[in-house]
């Protein structure tokens, strides 16, 4: 029996409350120690690793079975490869053979034939061999987790009512997250920032994230509550504790509900200054989530997803599809495209790097892989045909980016018309603010676009110099620094002399507290996850922008987070007391 506490802290990835119960999922091959087995049970030792297969093809066809077929094609592809690794034969003869010669236990023999599997597929050079590698992993850890008695899960095996536990959540199975039986998250890894919260939010699941070694210390079918608005997640809860849980679930259901409502009416500022308020989706399965929440229109549509979470890259038909469909469902109002941002915290399938957030990402992949790059620009450009679509690209730390961009823009452009294929010419072309450099250069970034969009978490995780995704530093990681702010200030300020417009998509946007800092220095627009929308509505709804300007040079001049939080919160609370109270303790 594990021991544990009763309560456990993290941080909140979704807000809202989740009760049901625990469910510990494991993902990837976990460690093993080497063991051996006497030379008597050599035998039996082979025929349980046989079984063992055989139990992981079983399970494999079962979760076949229950797919849902809407969920996409790639999903099935992704079984059927694992059932062809399963029935490997080189695979099989090669574990059977280290267990004969070395006696090794069936766990550690499969592990060592995983690693040599791992080296041969980082040889190869074509990304699709290379996408393999977590298709071998994600089989041989099924098998590995039948020989160590312990059931692999995924996703859609989850029962009603089921809170996910996990260390992590790979982006192939944060996919089949269903709001209808999961009510609740719990990480021990990740921050605000990270792609389990992000998707989280968009579905509405409550999350709590970076409850370390939580998996350690939970029992599976413990009954668990998520409260992701304090981010705590509490195990074993007594009758009353469920029941002033129920209640907190209620009062936070009809807040919600009445700010939905608030969320229907246009953000026009009190001395009648309007801000675009729009929503991040990462799938397009999450339009009418960011509608439901009045979004405007999409301020930043993350494609990494549509590449990271399928077995193979996905084609221009496929993108143009996806990318038509979101944009005729705002029509006429903008969904802006962002082209692949993969590196940094969404790995590149077996590619690795020391230092991956200064590595090999977003425009820097792009740009090195034209043939992908063009792909999606031309989807991009094929959809702007269907609605108000605009490409973002992000990254951008030099000028040179940018031109090469615009070359491959040109390039596509007359492989287009070459083709006969229509597209839209017209559309507009952003880059993201989120590296230091692109903001010291950003008066002549704006001469190149017709946008900026901020990107205050990787913005604010370069300007500090701290790891968005690191437990360690996360009490250090904070949007509100002045020199993040100053930066914004920057920012605006070259997009207003090139006479640009400029928005915000990272998690400042959605952050009450900073909202009239955003507002007061001149953002156009904001964009957020879908359900922090109608509150950002309410506030700029309320705030007076001739009030601001006194507000800002204060924050400008102080030097910690610390200060500029307490400056906030005098702010509202004398300014704007109703809405000091809605915030307060967020
Ligand atoms: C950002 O960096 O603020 C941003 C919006 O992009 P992402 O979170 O996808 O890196
Ligand atoms: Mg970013």
């Amino acid at each position: 029996m594990k021991k544990h506490k009763h309560i456990y802290r993290g941080v909140t990835g979704s807000p809202g409350i989740g009760i049901g119960v625990a469910r510990i999922f494991y993902f990837g091959i976990p460690e093993i120690p080497v063991s051996y087995v006497s030379e008597t049970s050599i035998k039996d030792e082979i025929k349980r690793f046989h079984d063992a297969v055989e139990e992981a093809l079983k399970e494999v066809s079962s979760i076949e079975s229950q797919v849902n077929r809407d969920m996409g094609e790639d999903l099935l592809m992704f079984m059927s490869i694992q059932k062809a690794i399963l029935k490997d034969t080189e695979l099989i003869k090669q574990t059977e053979n280290l267990i004969k010669k070395y006696r090794f236990s069936a766990e550690y023999s499969l592990k060592e034939v995983a690693k040599k599997y791992q080296n041969i597929i980082l040889s190869k050079t074509t990304p699709f061999m290379k996408e393999r590698l977590t298709d071998v992993k994600d089989a041989i850890a099924r098998v590995i987790f039948i020989l160590m008695g312990e059931k692999p899960k995924s996703i859609v095996e989850a029962p009603p009512e089921t809170v996910v536990v996990t260390h992590d959540l790979p982006p192939s199975e944060a996919v089949l997250l269903s709001p209808e039986r999961i009510k609740g998250i719990v990480c021990e890894v990740g921050g605000i920032t990270s792609h389990t919260a992000l998707i989280a939010r968009a579905l509405d699941i409550p999350a709590v994230v970076g409850v370390k070694k939580i998996v350690n210390y939970i029992e599976d079918e413990t009954d668990i509550i998520v409260d992701g608005n304090r981010g705590h997640v509490i195990v074993s809860p007594t009758e009353k504790t469920k029941e002033y849980y129920r209640n907190e679930k209620i009062k936070f259901e009809e807040k919600r509900h009445r700010l939905i409502l608030i969320a229907e009416k246009e953000p026009f500022t009190a001395d009648g200054k309007y801000i675009d308020v729009s929503a991040n989706i990462e799938f397009s399965y999450e339009v009418e989530t960011a509608k439901k929440y009045g979004a405007k229109g999409i301020g930043l549509f993350r494609t990494e997803y549509l590449f990271l979470t399928r077995r193979s890259i996905p084609t221009e038909e496929e993108q143009f599809h996806i990318y038509k469909y979101v944009a005729e469902s705002f029509k006429p109002n903008p969904v802006i495209i962002r082209t692949l941002d993969i590196g940094g915290d969404k790995v590149i399938p077996g590619y690795h790097e020391a230092n991956p957030f200064l590595g090999w990402r977003g425009i820097r992949f792009s740009l090195d892989n034209p043939f992908l790059f063009k792909s999606q620009i031309k989807a991009i450009m094929r959809a702007a045909l269907h609605g108000n679509v605009k490409m973002m690209v992000p990254m951008v730390s030099t000028i040179e980016e940018v031109r090469k961009l615009k070359k491959i823009i040109r390039e596509t452009t007359r492989e287009l018309e070459e083709k006969g294929i229509k597209f839209d010419k017209e559309f507009e072309i952003g880059i993201m603010i989120e590296v230091p450099s692109a903001v010291l250069l950003a008066d002549k970034l704006g001469e190149m676009v017709n946008f900026f969009s901020i990107g205050s978490n990787d913005l604010t995780q370069y300007t500090l110099a701290i790891d968005r995704g690191s437990e360690m530093v996360s009490s250090l990681y904070n949007h509100l620094h002045p020199a993040v702010l100053k930066l914004i200030k920057m920012t605006v300020e070259s997009a207003h002399r090139n006479n640009i417009w400029i928005g915000v998509c990272g998690e400042i946007a959605a952050d009450p507290w900073a909202i009239p800092i955003l507002v007061g220095l001149g953002i156009d627009e904001l964009s957020m996850n879908p359900a922090s929308i109608p509150l950002v509505k309410k506030i700029i709804q309320e705030i007076d922008t001739r009030e601001l300007k006194p507000l800002i040079e204060k924050t400008l001049g102080k030097t910690t987070p610390t200060e500029v939080k307490r400056l906030l919160r005098n702010f509202y609370r004398k300014r704007y007391p109703s809405l000091f109270e809605l915030i307060k303790n967020g």
